[in-house]
């Protein structure tokens, strides 16, 4: 785990080098390898000083999230955070000095012990970060980073990146004091050598001497209240309390800084275990570790199919869309042929990347060279012909059958018999649209989100046709361009736009209820969905939701049930009030100045004498949308929970805290959430009749995941 070498000079090497691990982690054979490592480091007489460093690419990658969730009792882990602490403080107070050699990532738990050093040397390794991003996943620091870090570098510059997770490049972290040298690749050991042989006298930490003073200021200095003051008040603004891992990062450094440093790290280990415990984390880890890592690897990905590599793709239609998507494509290094009906057109949406790619040469963050290279991969096209060898086609044409059914047609009569034909339509069934396919099991539905370049999720849509290898080979595309995919099988509204229209019907339907409009929105945003139901109507366009409901209206015939909501929506649109983009919605949008909720929307909707409680609307806006993935598993239109709950974060922001539409169920538990959805539909209408299933599940305890 750790190797201890000690040399002529006096200096003991402990290098962290796990077995069969690509990475170093904190687990518990770590830390008794590092324990027995630093003792006997520390106690060994002819040990003059202590380097400390990594026998991979990396320093420690962190605590080892398996291990950490294995912990359920609070004592427990609270004696394992406290082992953590002991150990570090005999290596920082023992006089000897104690170098870190850092040759990459130092994350996390791996920067917490650097920490413990007195004196931190990185390698310039371009790919190497610093930071403390815990709080992404729901967690605290819990090695002693919310004390030594302010310590360090101040309570203002410490901050951002405790309570924000932010990684910092080698250099920044230098200006910031995190690091005291950056030296080239593969010298870091040699110069923390050169400065534990020049250290003559017992060297301490800064927060061990006395008279010491927290750089910018301490706790109680007016500059330093002030910031705790708007601190929370920003944070309580951001997260409506829902997150307890900035508010418990907050308090750590607070109290933790008006003490010394040992009653500091016992905070830290306290606030660490109820973090640990709550249900916010352990939702977190599930969903946006676990099982985004899981999607990631492409866990639903058919086995026996070799690899697909991509040299060219063709995309069709250079709108929104398309433009986003060919930008992803030249990304991943592959030639993107972007055809529109008018060069012209092909060309504004070559634009679109170029704009991209230009702002980041003014960042610094890519040269003009390598720019105007991904530029060049965007070829732009009116014929078909330039598709000639494609391995795929993605086309984003207008919502059109004719037109996507002709566009199938034409780049067919051109590709390779093996070529995958892929379709970004939001709304038609798949099996549909592969009729005008010659080869329907090439066919596929490939749903990206819109800002594409900005939107991680890709939702991989089954056709009845489509066959394995096309799945596994379009999952191969996904992983190239380095997006997360969710796979879900054909129908109505797929998963995401399903699900996600019922939590704006919902907020929609509670206007025409007598719910205050602003109560409406604050219960969206208290619920941790990213915007009010309103607002994002607003966005989307009342239009658009209108007229897929028609759209549904004429496909179902007599099986169609009008969605809640769906009436004060027809009255909207009605009115002309379609959205954002025409100035008027639920909201009006002066020219110059910020949108304010239309003052006619009471009149249209009186607003009741009675309010009922944010809670139940909360509830309302939260039920709806699980209840609704429920019933998506049940009818097969998702096969996994995991699925559910990536696609409900990634897709439409569905509350990270809870884990997704499936953690909360069953982090509810699914006895509770079934009686809460049959009170709602005693309440509110059968929507909210639980499923079957849930109601088999209630009483055999199933579950829907089994770790
Ligand atoms: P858009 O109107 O911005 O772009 C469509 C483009 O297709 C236009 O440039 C148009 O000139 C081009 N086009 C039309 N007919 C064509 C043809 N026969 N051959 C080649 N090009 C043709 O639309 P968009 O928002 O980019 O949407 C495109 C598709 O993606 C639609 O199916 C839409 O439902 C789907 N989609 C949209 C979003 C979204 O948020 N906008 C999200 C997911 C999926």
């Amino acid at each position: 785990m750790i190797n201890y070498e000690l040399d002529a000079n006096g200096i003991a090497t402990l290098t962290w080098d796990m077995p069969g691990r690509s990475q170093n982690v904190i687990n518990g054979e770590s830390c008794a390898a590092l324990f027995a490592a630093i003792d006997k480091a520390v106690s060994t007489p002819e040990v003059k000083a202590i380097l400390m460093t990594s026998g991979k690419a990396d320093f420690i990658a962190g605590g080892d999230l398996e291990w950490l969730l294995t912990a359920t009792q609070a004592a427990e882990l609270f004696e394992r955070t406290m082992s953590l602490h002991h150990a570090l403080r005999k290596l920082e107070t023992c006089g000897k000095p104690v170098a870190m050699a850092l040759p990459g990532m130092t994350l996390g738990g791996g920067l917490e012990i650097a920490l413990a050093g007195h004196y931190r040397v990185a390698s310039d390794n371009p790919k190497a970060r610093f930071g403390l991003p815990e709080v992404t996943l729901g967690l605290l620091p819990g090695g002693g980073g919310t004390q030594r870090l302010p310590r360090l570098i101040g309570i203002q510059n410490a901050l951002p990146l405790l309570a924000e997770g932010k990684k910092l490049k080698a250099a920044d972290a230098l200006k910031l004091g995190i690091l005291n040298a950056i030296v080239p690749a593969g010298t870091e050991i040699q110069t923390a050598r050169q400065w534990l042989l020049s250290q003559t006298a017992p060297v301490q930490q800064p927060w061990d001497t006395k008279g010491y003073k927290i750089p910018g200021g301490a706790v109680l200095s007016p500059a330093i209240q002030q910031l705790f003051m708007a601190g929370n008040a920003m944070l309580r603004a951001k997260t409506w309390g829902n997150y307890p891992a900035p508010a418990n990062i907050l308090s750590c450094v607070y109290e933790g800084l008006i003490t010394d440093i040992d009653t500091g790290l016992k905070t830290e280990a306290r606030y660490f275990t109820s973090t640990v415990l709550s249900p916010e984390a352990k939702n977190m880890i599930g969903t946006l570790f676990f099982s985004m890592g899981e999607a990631n690897k492409l866990a639903a990905r058919p086995k026996d199919v070799p690899v697909q590599k991509y040299s060219k793709i063709g995309v069709l239609g250079a709108g929104m869309m398309g433009a986003g998507i060919a930008y992803m494509i030249a990304k991943a290094n592959i030639t993107a042929v972007l055809i529109d009906t008018s060069i012209d057109a092909a060309e504004r949406g070559k634009d679109y990347s170029k704009k991209l790619l230009d702002k980041q040469v003014q960042r610094g963050q890519i040269s003009q060279e390598k720019a105007d290279a991904f530029l060049a991969r965007i070829m732009t096209a009116t014929e078909y012909s330039t598709l000639d060898g494609a391995e795929m086609v993605i086309e984003a044409v207008f919502e059109d059958r004719a037109i996507k059914a002709d566009v199938t047609r034409k780049s067919e009569a051109v590709l390779n018999a093996d070529a995958i034909f892929a379709s970004n339509t939001s709304t038609l069934p798949i099996t549909g649209l592969a009729q005008a396919s010659a080869r329907p099991a090439n066919f596929i539905g490939l749903h990206f989100f819109s800002p594409v370049d900005k939107m991680p999720l890709v939702e991989v849509i089954i056709g009845q046709a489509t066959s394995d290898a096309t799945l596994a080979r379009s999952l191969d595309f996904i992983k190239a361009v380095g997006m997360t995919p969710i796979v879900v099988n054909d129908a109505r509204g797929f998963y995401t736009s399903r699900v996600f229209s019922t939590s704006v019907l919902e907020g929609v339907k509670m206007l025409s209820e007598g719910v205050a409009p602003a109560l409406i929105e604050n219960a969206g945003l208290k619920a941790g969905m990213p915007v009010g139901a309103l607002t994002m109507t607003d966005e989307v366009s009342a239009e658009l939701v209108y007229k897929i409901d028609k759209q549904a209206r004429a496909d179902l015939g007599a099986a169609y049930v009008e969605p809640a909501g769906m009436k004060a929506i027809q009255k909207l649109v009605e009115l002309g009030r379609i959205g954002k983009k025409a100035g008027k919605g639920f909201y009006d949008y002066p020219e110059n100045g910020k949108k304010f909720l239309w003052p006619g929307l009471t009149e249209l909707f009186p607003v009741a004498a009675q309010q009922p409680a944010i809670e139940e609307l909360v509830e309302r806006i939260i039920a709806i949308q699980s209840l609704e993935t429920a019933r998506c598993m049940e009818e097969g239109v998702l096969t996994t929970a995991r699925d559910a709950d990536v696609g409900s974060i990634l897709g439409w922001g569905f509350p990270p805290f809870r884990g997704g539409t499936i953690s909360q169920i069953h982090s509810t538990g699914i006895a509770a959430f079934v009686a809460q959805c049959n009170a709602l539909a005693a309440k509110h209408g059968e929507r909210f009749r639980p499923t079957a299933t849930l109601q088999k599940m209630a009483a055999d305890g199933t579950q829907f995941y089994t770790r």
